[in-house]
């Protein structure tokens, strides 16, 4: 079978009445790299949160790798393989960075060499000098790339990234950047929700714009940029 690793089936959400999400229709394959734009309040992080499972949609299905997901708690979710980062970082701010990926990887995996495994990913974030530090002592791409490996941890088949990059320098953006394509070339399907430009165009392969809610178009990174549609409510053109 050659279905979608995950597939987003005519979702949709409420909060009141205000339709955050109408119909909402995507797939990604695996280990492909799906780009979101779209305006703020356009219901990019309400379609992360229904497919981790932080909120359930009131319409809609949710499958990922064939199963229906969109009753399962987010635990559940994460340990058939979805992982997601927050737009504002949740560390354990007590805790070591160590600790900070120990804690989900210990959940996720059946590792006998927790440390071991948590040390590496540190290392692979360029984090490996910092291992018993605290996250309130990190830079704010430090933070970010923390984030992205408490995402990891739970050794996902899909990450959703949710604005990374936002507030950093070019360089971060750059560096950052270079982590997740990483992450990529391991097989790991990855959706990254950006409002920067250059990454989304860098990242993407496929790349879905929203806007009150709705896909409103879905191209390739060298041609959303030329819809019309996308320049006049995104680009603002
Ligand atoms: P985006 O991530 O694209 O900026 P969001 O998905 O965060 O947009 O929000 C989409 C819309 O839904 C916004 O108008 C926002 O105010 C509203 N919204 C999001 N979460 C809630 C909530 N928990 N309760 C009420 N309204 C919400
Ligand atoms: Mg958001």
């Amino acid at each position: 079978m050659n279905a979608a690793l995950l597939s987003v089936e005519s979702v949709s959400k409420h909060f009141g009445g205000f339709a955050a999400l109408s119909d909402v229709s995507l797939a990604v394959n695996t280990g492909e790299r799906l780009g979101i734009i779209g305006p703020n309040g356009s219901g990019k992080t309400t379609l992360i949160n229904c497919i981790s499972g932080a909120l359930r949609g009131d319409r809609g299905v949710i499958r990922f790798d064939n199963q229906i997901v969109s009753s399962l708690a987010p635990h559940q979710r994460s340990r058939l393989g979805i992982a997601r980062s927050f737009q504002i970082p949740r560390p354990f701010v007590s805790m070591t960075l160590l600790d900070n990926i120990a804690v989900p990887l210990e959940f996720a995996t059946q590792s006998k060499d927790v440390y071991g495994e948590a040390h590496t990913l540190l290392a692979q974030m360029g984090l490996g000098e910092k291992a018993t530090a605290k996250p309130t002592e990190l830079t704010q791409v430090d933070l970010r790339k923390l984030e992205l490996a408490r995402a990891l941890a739970t050794r996902p088949r899909l990450l959703i990234l949710d604005e990374v990059m936002a507030g950093l320098a070019a360089s971060e953006v750059d560096e950052v950047l270079d982590i997740v394509m990483a992450v990529s070339a391991n097989g790991v399907a990855i959706i990254m929700i950006e409002h920067i430009m250059r990454a989304i165009m860098r990242f993407s392969e496929r790349v879905v714009c929203l806007n009150a809610g709705q896909i409103v178009a879905e191209a390739a990174p060298g041609a959303i940029v030329q819809d019309p549609m996308v320049r006049r409510i995104y680009l603002g053109a």
